[in-house]
């Protein structure tokens, strides 16, 4: 599999380009997370947008009751498949900013590598296409296939406005299928594709006790600890195999196919490094299953924060008032997350200890999405990653939730394809991220690919056949 001499010619040429495009996006701070940074938000979606328009895509700012979408269209290949391709071009907080080696908004080449923030999560990947698209426009004066850009704001804060604007700009994002350019490859040696994304629900728990903290010599022993008794429900939730001992809990999820398990166990995955870069004795999860099927394959209930009580210098003899917890499960497989959220809610409700009152309240509804990877706009991606970094790709997992994949799984039920070459140690979210140049031009020839692979699969247009899931 290989990719056409002259958009490969085309790519080569332009690299210099491309990365001073890149430094002029990241030097946009666009972080959503913080309100005072509004306007170079909406300065970073006017600067997609004019960057989408100088390649010849006719783009559009989409206002949403949130931060803008930066869209752009090409939809000049009637009759082929039309590709919505999602990113997103805000980016995570910069702090602590003192642990970065370069000033996080301004694009500095080291290495082999592009330092910034957004520079891989998802600037850069979001440029990956348009480049791309690009190289194509240039060359040829046209794309195999129609495309669809849509680069929403809101990603790094969970994406609240995107179902909205799925349903009202329903126009736009008519598409027979989606790419995403937001996740990592395996290593950098072992290009992939994502056809697993995990769910999202959580929840929050709080035990009363006595009206208000009392004297632990008069009633101590005599009223019930809330936080002990929060600590014994949490403890109850898991067996003493890891196993989450909610009876329900695990209805739709499967156990892993012998071909997947078998795949799982060539990866080149070293346990022991792992826990070492994680500054952990060992790994834990469910007895009997590995890391990456934990992570990738198997859901999981966590308790994200626990507080309650004396916690100052010194002692304070109390019998605590109330206790607090968060927790939060990732979903997989065909597990509801409105079904999960009831079961946990009732289950902590129906066990809690006598003397103390307990309220759960519960949030969330990103479902987990599976896609076949026997899909041919899968099967075309690989071909893609083939042509664009010499190897063929292995399937992978993320542990993560991607709020916009369920979107697309559950509004436009389109099939969709996560076509990420992030690597894991690009420090996405922290400080020093960064996008290896490897990466980001083999990325680019990659989705160059992928436009000439698309309407060789099959795939429908105008209207697009519905994702096949698999358990
Ligand atoms: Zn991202």
């Amino acid at each position: 599999m290989s990719i056409d001499p002259a958009l490969a010619r085309f790519c080569d040429g332009r690299e210099a380009e491309h990365l001073e495009v890149l430094k002029r996006w990241i030097a946009v701070p666009s972080v959503s997370a913080d309100p005072e940074r509004a306007a170079d938000v909406a300065a970073c979606c006017r600067v997609v947008v004019e960057y989408m328009r100088a390649i010849g895509l006719e783009a559009e700012v989409l206002e949403t009751a949130g931060n803008p979408i930066a869209y752009g269209q090409w939809l000049g290949a009637p009759g082929q498949p039309t590709v919505l391709i999602y990113g997103h071009y805000d980016v995570q907080p910069v702090d602590p900013v003192e642990l970065w080696n370069s000033p996080p908004f301004e694009g500095t080449v080291r290495d082999g590598k592009i330092f910034g923030r957004g520079a891989v999560d998802d600037k850069g990947q979001v440029l990956m296409h348009l480049a791309a698209i690009d190289a194509h426009l240039r060359t040829r004066g046209r794309l195999p296939i129609n495309v669809k850009v849509v680069v929403e704001g809101e990603e790094e804060t969970g994406s609240p406005n995107f179902d909205e604007a799925v349903k009202r700009y329903a126009r736009q994002f008519a598409a027979d299928a989606a790419v995403i350019s937001d996740t990592s490859v395996f290593s950098e040696d072992v290009p992939s594709l994502t056809t697993s994304v995990r769910g999202l629900v959580h929840w929050d728990v709080e035990v009363r006790g006595p009206a208000e903290d009392v004297h632990s010599g008069y009633y101590g022993g005599a009223v019930v600890n809330p936080l002990e008794a929060l600590a014994s429900i949490l403890a109850g939730l898991k067996d003493a195999d890891g196993r989450v001992a909610i009876p329900g809990f695990y209805d739709g999820v499967a156990e892993l196919d012998p071909a997947l398990a078998r795949e799982l166990a060539a990866l080149p995955y070293d346990e022991t490094e792992e826990a070492r870069k994680l500054d952990v004795p060992a790994l834990g999860g469910e007895r009997g299953r590995g890391p990456l099927e934990c992570m990738w394959y198997r859901p999981t209930l966590e308790c994200n924060g626990i507080w309650g009580g004396y916690h100052g210098p010194g002692y304070k003899t109390i019998v605590p008032s109330w206790a607090r917890a968060k927790l939060s499960a990732r979903l997989v497989g065909e597990q509801d997350p409105i079904r999960v959220r009831k079961l946990v809610s009732e289950h902590i409700e129906r066990n809690a200890p006598k003397g103390v009152r307990v309220r759960v309240s519960d949030g969330g509804s990103v479902r987990p999405v599976v896609i076949s990877r026997d899909h041919p706009v899968v099967a075309a991606a690989a071909r893609a990653m083939e042509a664009g970094f010499g190897k063929a790709p292995v399937f992978i997992g993320t542990g993560g939730s991607i709020g916009p994949v369920a979107t697309f799984d559950r509004i436009l039920k389109i099939p969709q394809v996560l076509i990420g070459v992030g690597l894991p140690d690009d420090r996405i979210h922290a400080p020093n991220e960064k996008f290896n140049l490897k990466q980001f031009f083999g990325g680019i020839k990659t989705m160059a690919a992928l436009y000439d692979e698309l309407p060789r699969s099959g795939l429908g247009a105008g209207g697009g056949e519905s994702p096949k899931r698999t358990g």
